[in-house]
């Protein structure tokens, strides 16, 4: 019995077992996180060189039923921690892990559906402090960008916001031929691991504002592009507001994001 791949769920199942361990083996235990949840197990291709790593209690969450019916019958190790559902829809902190408190940092991994691997990444930024590590396959661009320093055009909402709370590696990629059916796009790993930084230094919420109002008019100058945020009198002699939002790095964003608390 094999899993017959569904289109609409970004089922692109991998063949490459060299980069499947490759994967697994990126899991580092950063701020001695217990707890591994797998996004989109699917036939368990990752999940089996997960499991291994006794060090580790493996949880996965898979929507797929045809999926969670496969990996009930192949893999008795995940016997009550297979959650199957919509990870979208989930609430980190509510879970069903055993013995797990909604403050245990949890590990994140998978080769992710890349047509939701944004709002994946925008779910962890809900709480980024309970997320230590997350290790992925994704579209290679996408992989690119969020990785991507600033001062190009790859550089973009995503890349600052997990920038932000995130040392982030491009790892390497992984081609069409290695999965089935093959995606129409490259692929790329990347591993994000929270950095030492221990918060923003400014109001969250805001920060996330002016980085969404300056990308959405990326290429008018900040000074134009925050106008929708109504701009306090102190920030108006401020040269950064004369760049453009894929010239500044993080620090810079939180400078700006000061000037309205
Ligand atoms: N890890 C497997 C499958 C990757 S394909 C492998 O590498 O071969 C992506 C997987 O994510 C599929 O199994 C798909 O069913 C699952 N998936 C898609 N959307 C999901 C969602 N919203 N929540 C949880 N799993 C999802």
């Amino acid at each position: 019995m094999k899993v017959t791949p569904k289109k609409h769920l970004g089922q692109h199942f991998l063949r490459d077992l060299t980069a499947s361990k490759r994967i697994a083996d990126l899991l580092s235990g950063h701020r001695n996180y217990r707890t591994v949840l797998e996004i989109g197990p699917g036939m368990g291709v990752l999940t089996q060189y997960i499991l291994p790593k006794a060090q580790y209690q493996t949880y996965v969450i898979e929507i797929d039923g045809e999926s969670v019916e496969y990996l009930k019958t192949h893999f008795p190790a995940l016997d009550g921690r297979i959650i199957e559902g919509d990870f979208l829809k989930m609430d980190l902190d509510t879970l069903p892990i055993a013995g797990s408190k909604p403050e245990d940092p949890l590990a994140i991994i998978g080769n992710f559906p890349y047509n939701i691997s944004s709002q994946i990444f925008f779910k962890i930024l809900e709480n980024p402090a309970r997320v230590p590590e997350v290790i992925c396959m994704l579209q290679k661009e996408v992989a690119k960008r969020i990785a991507s320093p600033p001062g190009n055009k790859e550089y973009g909402i995503l890349s600052v916001l997990l920038q932000a709370y995130y040392d982030i590696e491009y790892v390497f990629s992984v081609a069409p031929g290695a999965f089935n059916p093959p995606p129409k796009v490259n692929s790329g790993v990347i591993r994000l691991r929270l950095n030492d930084a221990n918060g923003l230094g400014c109001d969250d919420k805001m920060f996330f504002k002016v980085v969404k109002a300056g990308f959405n008019q990326r290429r008018k100058t900040l000074r134009n592009a925050l106008k929708i945020l109504t701009l306090p009198d102190a920030i108006t002699d401020n040269p950064l507001l004369e760049k453009r939002a894929e010239q500044l790095n993080v620090a810079q964003f939180v400078e700006l994001t000061n000037y309205w608390s």
